[in-house]
């Protein structure tokens, strides 16, 4: 659900009714430039899973961004805002038969796969496209990881590549993705120096790989700072040419949490503030807006955002949860979070940093509450 306002219509549209969160795209667009000067010369594909808001993506389109997208649905809305398909690469490992043939028959050419089932598929519903064989790579360091669930081993990729090859695709490269809000600068060298290797092992057969996919994973600053892109840039640059030496494959970035991240915050409305006891700390504040409504990766505390309360004055410790039936619905009870001692029910907190994996996580309707409406800044 989106609504889009003019300037006065828009604070009003997302103080008024809570939950809301709020998009600003020129932040988004200054984060993509930020980090297309950072990496110049890759390719950046922004992650549209992280928030696809039309207005949004236009944006970025006529920035100059790129694509990563993983169905149908997330194809035509890059192409509804004038991307070229050309300019899209359908890095979902996972996919459907049908919606190969799909972003095939809209010009889609470029395709990420991890097995010979799906290479199988590519084949058949994508005859000749160029593909990204996807290497598990680490997610050690990562505050939101993707585990064992993508990619295969490095042996496996250049056997699937030399397939590839011998079935009329054209080999490309390879792909990894070290998991997102990844802190650690260094955790993309190890996944390089298994990319020059099977570059390498594949030269030995006449195959010649030229794109390196070092995916997203490049982290924002919640409740506390972290390295600045160009740290992250240096790294992978260095890497890439310890491991390649002379001959540097061009290179493609992922990037979702790093452009929409920063762009967005969540207008949320304090349904109660209540104790378990008349002597218990800390209080619970309830939210309008919980892990239900857009904030799954609070799930274990892993992504922990920064609050701010509408007025000062003394504070205290809370517990945090979100407003419906499910005891999963508690956003943070380890963590230290602290809002006003008078903090009354009605009052609008702003939760920052919240315009990447907020919105497309809501879900549509659990307890009757509706997904979570976005405004976009004009
Ligand atoms: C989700 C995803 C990304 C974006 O990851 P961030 O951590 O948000 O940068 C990049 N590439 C692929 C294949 C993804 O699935």
């Amino acid at each position: 659900m989106t609504v889009t306002a003019d300037a006065q219509q828009f604070l009003q549209a997302g103080l008024d009714q809570t939950p809301c969160l709020v998009i600003d795209v020129d932040v988004a667009r200054t984060q993509y430039e930020r980090i297309a000067h950072a990496f110049a010369g890759a390719g950046v594909h922004y992650a549209v899973k992280a928030n696809p808001e039309p207005p949004l993506l236009r944006a970025l389109v006529a920035a100059g961004c790129q694509f990563d997208v993983a169905s149908r649905a997330e194809i035509d809305l890059c192409l509804a805002a004038g991307a070229s398909p050309g300019d899209l690469s359908y890095g979902n490992t996972i996919k459907k038969s049908e919606d190969i043939a799909y972003a095939y028959a809209r010009g889609v050419r470029m395709f990420s796969f991890d097995s010979d089932m799906e290479l199988d598929k590519i084949v058949t519903h994508a005859p000749g496209s160029s593909v990204l064989c996807r290497v598990l790579a680490s997610s050690d360091g990562a505050r939101w990881p993707l585990s064992r669930k993508f990619g295969c081993v490095p042996e496996m990729a250049a056997e699937l590549m030399k397939v590839a090859a011998l079935r009329g695709l054209d080999p490309a490269g390879i792909a990894f993705h070290v998991g997102s809000q990844q802190l650690h600068p260094d955790r993309w060298e190890p996944s390089i120096a298994t990319a020059a290797w099977i570059f390498k092992v594949l030269e030995q057969s006449g195959i010649s790989l030229r794109i390196l996919n070092a995916g997203g994973g490049f982290p924002v600053p919640y409740r506390t700072p972290v390295a600045p892109i160009s740290a992250f840039a240096s790294a992978v640059f260095d890497a890439v040419r310890r491991h390649f030496g002379h001959k540097p494959p061009s290179l493609m970035i992922e990037p979702g949490r790093y452009i929409a991240g920063p762009a967005g915050v969540l207008h949320t409305q304090v349904v109660l503030v209540s104790r378990k006891s008349y002597d218990d700390e800390p209080r619970w504040v309830y939210l309008d807006v919980g892990r239900f409504g857009g904030l799954a990766e609070t799930e274990d505390e892993a992504i922990q955002y920064e609050l701010t309360a509408p007025r000062g004055g003394p504070t205290g410790p809370v517990i945090l949860a979100g407003p419906t039936c499910d005891s999963v619905d508690i956003l943070y009870q380890h963590a230290p979070y602290d809002l006003p001692l008078d903090l009354a029910a009605g009052e609008v907190i702003r939760i920052h940093g919240t315009g990447a994996y907020t919105a497309t996580y809501s879900a549509v309707g659990f307890n009757g509450l509706p997904p979570l409406r976005t405004v976009v800044s004009p």
